[in-house]
């Protein structure tokens, strides 16, 4: 085994969910832990110090909010949680409680794959210094504040401009509603969805060819939004 390759931390009770996942992560070379339940997985978080945390919200002995509270004040590292269609609502509590991105069971490996390569791409872009940002068409100067399509330069507002960096910090992941609104506007605005609805509209059309079929700026329904990354 590489042990340059990613170590990734697997909490899940599901021993089916589980094979799958081992076998699709250890295909491309990532090294995986595995613990069954919560409190295993923290104690496994401490001592083995993985790069990145998948983690199943139906856990048998702790709630997947309050392990992802936990691994929070533990650790900056990314989180992926595993979620049944039953459990939205706690989907999204994970997410605001710190969780970096989501996959609703069942998933393939390919859609595996792309989230955890986003969510790994996240750590080394807080680390390097991250100047520009590019997918498809779409380049951002962040040096400069300047946003391009092809080599037309687009005129963008303070907020579209802080919805759109907030968007690329996460590229490729989620974020929910109440991040964005909390980030741009304000905790007190965390319940205004239009604002993000008549600036994500407006945002679009300056970026979009077909604004009612994004290509850049996707719509998680219920959830919030997420830019596509790694367009060619
Ligand atoms: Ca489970």
């Amino acid at each position: 085994m590489n042990q340059s390759e990613p170590l990734i931390l697997l909490i899940e009770d599901d021993s089916q969910t589980r094979r799958f996942l081992k076998s699709s992560l250890s295909n491309r070379g990532w090294r995986i832990i595995e613990a069954d339940c919560g409190k295993t997985g923290l104690a496994l978080l401490k001592s083995d110090h993985p790069d990145c945390v998948i983690l199943d919200l139906g856990l048998p002995d702790m709630d997947g909010i309050s392990v992802t509270r936990r691994l929070r004040q533990l650790s900056d590292l990314p989180v992926l949680v595993l979620s049944a269609r039953s459990q939205e609502q706690n989907k999204i509590m994970a997410l605001d409680a710190g969780a970096d991105d989501y996959l609703t069971k069942p998933f393939g490996s390919g859609e595996l794959q792309a989230r955890l390569q986003a969510l790994l791409r996240r750590v080394s872009r807080s680390i390097g210094n991250f100047e520009s940002f590019e997918t498809g068409q779409l380049r951002v100067d962040l040096a400069r504040r300047k946003v391009f399509i092809a080599e037309n330069e687009l005129r963008i507002t303070p907020i579209e401009y802080r919805l759109l960096s907030i968007l690329i910090r996460h590229a490729g992941l989620v974020v929910t509603h109440r991040q964005l609104l909390t980030e741009v506007w304000g905790a007190e605005h965390i319940h205004d969805q239009h604002y993000l609805r008549i600036y994500m509209g407006q945002l679009r059309h300056k970026l979009e060819i077909n604004p009612a079929r994004p290509r850049y700026l996707l719509t998680e329904v219920g959830v919030g939004y997420r830019l596509a990354a790694d367009l060619e």
